[in-house]
């Protein structure tokens, strides 16, 4: 743009499915993309009704040639335009990830995804597949990764502070979901407790696959097999509301997830605590800014975000100084500016800078794995269930 100068890089040009007017995430993704100037939304297919379509890209102020009836049209025409789209962000219904994705990876974009991956195993396979040839990068949109003590917490567990990790617990519980909202007009609600949409787990991939993702990304562990009981509270509902998870990992480390939507009194209540032979750290997502870190016969130490002696991998995507809150929307912007990264890199021949961390397609379709082997456990009776290789 006119603002910048002669040595700026130029923001990427990004397209966006789904999220048009009344979509939540959609325009969480829009300001995530703005915030460090990365990335420029220039084109969209926001939305399934073509009248709600074009009222959701003229309310963005993007020239009408650029919003589209479909994102199949998006891709074709933007492909052709040498001012196109480089990037597609991807914010439909989970049953909507896979055609876009796999059609703009295809044609050469690159691609930044919401979870969970797919709404099918089978779809997350094949999509790993048409990833791993592709010339763009593919980024899954585990947003909570995107925290600068999240980044820290993962790094004191690799370099070994808290010794071999012996125990994880990790739970995402909500409770927007207690009564059945999908009958009462939330379209948020809606298509989440339907199997074709949703996939086979309800709060289990919505929420589940958040904290699985988590508790992968900080420990580092393999994990190997899931006794898992799913239940559905709400009479009717045909996905799982609640759901208690046992974990055993490679190495001999045990875990406990639980995601429940039907848990009063909590709203976005992600917390993640684990313990290894030396000591333990606990965070929780709705008061991102402190970590505790608990080494056995000491005193309890609070990290703060931004405070004093925290390591290099926090400090990359620290925004403003300690007691200044930063939140989800930085979080999620992190995401973006590592997206910014990988993608520049990719589109100059490097490869991806030290230090940059993003979730990729192979850790949404091991979430997909994670999803489907605790719905196997759980039609077992919650027998104990390997992950499929
Ligand atoms: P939503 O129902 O609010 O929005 C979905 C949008 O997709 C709507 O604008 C809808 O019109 C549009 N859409 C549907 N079919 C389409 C089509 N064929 N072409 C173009 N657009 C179409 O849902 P949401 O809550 O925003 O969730 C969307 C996705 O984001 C889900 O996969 C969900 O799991 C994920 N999500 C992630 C987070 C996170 O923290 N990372 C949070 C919320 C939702």
């Amino acid at each position: 743009s006119a603002a910048q100068g002669p040595n700026a890089v130029r923001p990427i040009r990004l397209g966006m499915v789904g999220g048009g007017q009344g979509a939540f995430i959609g325009a969480v993704h829009r300001i995530a993309a703005r915030l460090d100037g990365a990335f420029q939304l220039t084109a969209g297919a926001f939305s399934s009704d073509p009248e709600r379509a074009r009222a959701s890209g003229a309310e963005l102020g993007l020239a009408p040639e650029r919003v589209y009836a479909s994102y199949a049209e998006m891709a074709e025409k933007e492909r052709a335009r040498a001012d196109g789209i480089e990037a597609v962000a991807i914010v439909t219904p989970n049953h909507l990830h896979f055609g876009p994705a796999r059609a703009f990876l295809e044609a050469g974009f690159h691609v930044i995804c919401e979870k969970p991956l797919t709404a099918r195993l089978e779809d997350a396979v094949e999509l790993a597949r048409v990833a791993a040839g592709a010339k763009g990068v593919f980024v899954l949109t585990h947003n909570y990764t995107g925290y600068p003590l999240i980044r820290e917490a993962r790094d004191m567990v690799a370099a070994g502070r808290l010794g071999r990790i012996r125990v994880v617990q990790a739970e995402y519980a909500q409770d927007w979901l207690t009564e059945a909202s999908e009958t009462t007009g939330s379209k948020q609600a809606e298509w989440r407790v339907d199997p074709d949409r949703a996939g086979a787990g309800g709060a289990l991939g919505d929420i589940g696959t958040h904290a699985f993702n988590l508790l992968s990304f900080v420990t580092g562990l393999t994990l190997d097999s899931v006794a898992a009981d799913l239940s559905a509270f709400v009479p009717g509902r045909r996905l799982d509301d609640n759901d208690h998870v046992m974990l055993r990992f490679a190495g001999g480390a045990k875990g406990l997830l639980w995601a429940s939507q039907v848990a009063p009194g909590n709203e976005n209540a992600l917390k993640l605590r684990v313990y290894g032979e030396k000591g333990g750290l606990e965070w929780s997502q709705e008061n991102p800014n402190q970590l505790w870190f608990t080494p056995f016969g000491e005193q309890k130490r609070l990290a703060t975000r931004g405070g004093a002696g925290l390591g290099a991998a926090a400090a990359r995507v620290t925004r403003i100084p300690g007691g200044h809150p930063e939140g989800y929307l930085e979080g999620f912007a992190t995401i973006y500016r590592e997206a910014a990264e990988a993608i520049r890199a990719r589109e100059e021949g490097r490869p991806v800078p030290d230090g940059v961390l993003f979730p990729t397609v192979e850790d949404g379709l091991l979430a997909m794995r994670f999803v489907d082997a605790c719905i196997r456990s759980a039609r077992d009776d919650s027998r104990w269930t390997p992950l499929q290789p």
